[in-house]
């Protein structure tokens, strides 16, 4: 038994060891990313499901890597949060978000196709390591600064473990980004913590209902009701509600029945280039 025990130990350390190698290539890799700007923000549309006009896009970044090509987030996402590595790009991604938008709305001057631009807004995605950050508002200022955009057009998009984990200090955040108007939304709602309580507490703007509940809507489980609860939920108070994942037509329509505001996912458009985004705002589609 001892002997097995000691065998054990070294598979163990061996895959310690193999699994440290790997995340420290990562690391190499993420950083020589930044500062060789591989990474590119997509643009995913958020649609009012009553109008059917964009009200904004959700910005989803995408790594270019030269050699292994596209490297979808869901593959470097996890790895960059635990390096790190997540700060520098999530605020890469902000910037170039938000001076996107701005590049948008001033087209839209110019522009008679489109009064809409204007009101526009664009979500951008704060991981949990982000939010722990300690100038984060600080960034935030600045880069508003930068890109002269309005801060009530920027939407922060964070799960609710980033607010439980520490709520005290999350509540000090969000009350700054309360004074500047920053919206705020709670990304894959209904897939985390099970207690609602924080949403009386904290300045919360919108839920987006996570995209396993959307998924199998029609076929009679119980993810309707879940959806119609969490929509009722956001009603009573005074929320706005997205719903992520919108694939279909027909949920696109019960989604609206059942008094979701709001829509995202492949039925709509996927997350695309800038300048595909740009020409989806200017002659929208018939959805
Ligand atoms: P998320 O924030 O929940 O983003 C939604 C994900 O669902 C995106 O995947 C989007 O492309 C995908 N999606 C949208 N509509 C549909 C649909 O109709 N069907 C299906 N099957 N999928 C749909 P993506 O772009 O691969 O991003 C995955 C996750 O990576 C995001 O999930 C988010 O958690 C993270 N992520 C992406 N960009 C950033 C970023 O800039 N910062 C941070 N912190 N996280 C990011
Ligand atoms: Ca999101
Ligand atoms: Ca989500
Ligand atoms: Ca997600």
């Amino acid at each position: 038994a001892k002997a097995l025990g000691k065998a054990r130990y070294q598979v163990f350390d061996r895959h310690m060891h193999q699994r440290a190698v790997t995340l420290l290539q990562l690391e190499t890799d993420l950083r020589l990313a930044i500062e060789r700007e591989e990474f590119v923000v997509y643009y995913q549309p958020i649609v009012s499901l009553q109008t059917r006009k964009i009200e904004g896009f959700e910005a989803l970044v995408r790594w270019e890597h030269p050699k292994r090509g596209f490297i979808s987030p869901g593959e470097f996402i996890p790895a960059a949060e635990e390096t790190g590595a997540i700060v520098p790009i999530g605020l890469l991604v902000l910037r170039q978000a938000c001076h996107q938008l701005h590049q948008w709305q001033n087209q839209c001057l110019l522009d008679t196709r489109s009064s809409l631009a204007e009101e526009l807004s664009i979500s951008v995605n704060l991981s949990v390591k982000q939010f722990s950050q300690a100038n984060l508002i600080e960034k935030i200022d600045e880069i508003l600064g930068e890109t002269n955009l309005n801060s009530c057009r920027l939407k922060l998009e964070i799960t609710e473990s980033a607010i439980m984990d520490n709520p005290e200090a999350a509540n000090k955040v969000l009350q700054k980004l309360r004074q500047r108007h920053i919206q705020l939304c709670i990304d894959d709602f209904g897939t985390g913590y099970s207690s609602l309580s924080y949403l009386h507490h904290f300045p919360v703007d919108s839920l987006k209902i996570d995209r396993s509940f959307i998924r199998r809507l029609q076929e009679g489980n119980k993810n309707l009701e879940i959806v119609t609860a969490i929509v009722t939920l956001s009603q009573n108070l005074a929320m706005q509600v997205v719903a992520e994942g919108v694939e279909t037509a027909t949920q696109a329509t019960m989604l609206k029945n059942l008094g979701c505001e709001f829509g995202q996912g492949y039925f709509f458009a996927k997350a695309i280039d800038a300048a595909t985004a740009e020409q989806l705002l200017f002659s929208p589609p018939n959805w």
